[in-house]
Formats: structure tokens, sequence, C-alpha cells
């Protein structure tokens, strides 16, 4: 039985998805965890690999669970109304990956008045008292891109900052970490930060039209742009395409998508950074089953604590990883993260 609706990229915009043999609710017999994924739009990490990986963990530890699917599409008030309706359809877990993290906080007082366990999946919600926290350690994603600029971009020159969504409480750790690295740098004026901005929603449209307004403001004296995404990323390489200057500056990016990886062999792109999903979406997973079935999650998979605001959640954090052309097969394809022909394949 190989179960599970874990076939790609069903258009899950209104509907619920469920997958797992127990079809008949959670009265005949299993309990029901509710996976809730805040976009597709500017990564296709979210239903190419999160769903997937998400719903076979569970499916191989606790067949008779059932997992609901649901994504948001970058809406917080549909987030909100999936999160209530999976309450209402008996969901005992939430796998809640917020688009907005201060928002959130409403979902999780609902989920708790409900009895129903909150885990907050790769960014962190702020403010109210989750469960779990899983994700990995976004400062760290934010130094490796910001280390990068300062080690490829020449002594003197001028840095544009493409950063993520305000709303999301990654973006917010992912400057920090770049500017950990560069502020210092600006500071003794070995690099100038020329341009930052936040990207409304992570959209590469707006990230485009941020680009432009930079390369405008600078004159496109741009030396080294710190993108926070491979979407930014590609957003940014359009607008600097335009000034002919594509693959003269360095680039940075996130999330090691086929589009940025393919970027990256044609020297479009400088870098990404790998986030091995598999492993994330199998922590939760694992955590969401013990929840659900009311057991203490295996011991050493809970490796920290964050401070939320609210509460020191105990936390799941893994590592990322710098990706350039040079160790793509020994990393993202050794790993079966993609597959060169699905690199090749991206535009
Ligand atoms: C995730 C990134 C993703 C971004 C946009 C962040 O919270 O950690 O992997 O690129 O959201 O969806």
């Amino acid at each position: 039985q190989s179960g599970g609706n874990t076939g790609g990229s069903a258009d899950n915009t209104a509907g619920t998805n469920t997958t797992g043999n127990n079809t008949g609710g959670s009265s005949s017999g299993g309990a029901t965890i509710a996976l809730l994924l805040p976009e597709t739009a500017t990564s296709a990490r979210y239903e190419t690999q999160d769903r997937p990986d998400f719903e076979q963990t569970v499916q191989q530890l606790a067949p008779n669970i059932k997992v609901i699917y649901n994504n948001a599409q970058g809406n917080a008030t549909t987030q909100q109304q999936q999160a209530e309706a999976a309450i209402t359809n008996g969901a005992k877990v939430l796998v809640l990956d917020p688009v907005d993290s201060k928002a959130a906080a409403a979902i999780v007082n609902e989920a708790q008045q409900a009895g129903v366990k909150v885990i907050s999946y790769d960014r962190l919600i702020t403010g109210a008292n989750v469960d779990y926290y899983v994700s990995f350690d976004n400062e760290q994603v934010g130094r490796l891109q910001g280390q990068y600029i300062a080690d490829h971009t020449p002594k003197g020159g001028t840095v544009v900052m493409i950063n993520g969504a305000q709303t999301d409480n990654n973006a917010l750790l992912f400057a920090k970490g770049a500017h950990d690295v560069l502020d210092p740098l600006f500071k003794n004026g070995t690099l100038k930060k020329g341009y930052e901005t936040y990207t409304p929603d992570w959209l590469p449209a707006n990230g485009q039209r941020e680009m432009e307004q930079a390369l405008t403001k600078l004159n496109n004296k741009v030396d080294g742009v710190l993108a926070a995404n491979d979407g930014l990323a590609g957003a940014v390489i359009q607008a600097l395409r335009a000034q002919g200057l594509a693959g003269k500056i360095p680039v940075t990016g996130q999330d090691a998508t086929d589009a940025g990886l393919h970027n990256i062999l044609q020297g479009l792109q400088s870098m990404t950074v790998y986030k091995a999903v598999k492993q994330e979406a199998e922590a939760a997973a694992k955590l969401a089953v013990a929840l659900a079935n009311g057991q203490q999650p295996e011991a050493g998979l809970v490796n920290g604590k964050v401070n939320n605001g609210a509460e020191d959640v105990p936390s799941v954090l893994l590592t990322p990883v710098v990706v350039t052309k040079d160790n793509i097969q020994d990393t993202v394809i050794k790993d079966g993260y993609t597959t060169m022909d699905k690199i090749n394949a991206a535009k």
C-alpha cells in the first residue's frame, strides 16, 4: 500500500485534500493531523518537497492516521479558515507554517481552546504557546548568504539587499544573520550598503520592481546582491539582465530550487542555501504522530529551545548548507533532493 496523494501539485486553493487509509474520518480509528502550508507562488518547495515528505512519513509511521492538507496561497485569512475547518473536522494536531507569524497566534489560541496541539513548522509563530517548533537555523541561513557576499564582492563595492516578507519571522532572521556578517564591513568601509528592502509576500514580481528601483537609484553601480531566496534571485537576475549586468556580479539565493540551481549552472546566480526539507518534514511528522498518539517524541529529536515572545519553544533546528556549482553533485543530487534532469529542464 503506497497510500497517500503525494503526486505533486494538485490545486488546493479551496479544497481539502486528505491522505491515509482511514478515509472515514477520526471516528473510524486513527487520529487526524492537518498540514497547513503558506503558499506555492514564491518557492517550489512546499508542493514538491514539504508536502510529499510529510505525508509519506506519517503514512509510514502510522498508516491509520489521516492527514488533511491545505495551502493558504499567501493569504493569512484563508489560512485561519483552513485551520478552523481542520479543527472542526477533528484534527488533533496542526502542523502550521504561518503566512503571517504574528497573526497566526490567533490560530494557536483557537486550537488550544479546542484541545488541539500546534507544531510551528519552518516559520516561528510568535506570541502564543505552541507545542514545538521545527525549522533550520535561520540566522545561519542569513549568515551564509552574507558571508558569500562578503567574500565575493570587490572591496569598496556596493551591496543591494532584497529581503523576504516582513510578516515572515524567518525573513527577519535571514536579514539579521546577513547583517551580523555585513554590518561590520559597511561600518569600516570595506563595502557599501546601497539599498535594502523587504519584499511584500516574497513575491518575485515585487522583488524585480525593487531591484529595478535599486539599479536606478545607484545608476547601475551595484557590485553584489543579497537575495533572500531563489525566487527573489530569479527576479533580481531579470532586472540585472535588462541592464546587461546578469552574470557579472554575485547574487545569493535559498531553497536549492530547480530554477535556482539552473541559474547557478548558467553562471547567473552564485549560490543557494540548501535546506534538507526531507529532514524537516520527517521531524515534524514524527512529532505530530507522537502528539496525536499522546506519546513522547523519540529521544534526541528535539535539540533546542527558541523564544517566540511567549515562551521557550522546544525546537528541532536543522543545519543549512551552501550550494554553488562546485558542490551540486555532493549535496542536492546525492541527497535525492532533485535530479540533473529536473535542473536542466527548469527555467
Ligand atoms: C522559507 C523559505 C522560503 C520562503 C518563501 C521562508 O519562510 O523558510 O524556504 O523560500 O519562506 O516561501
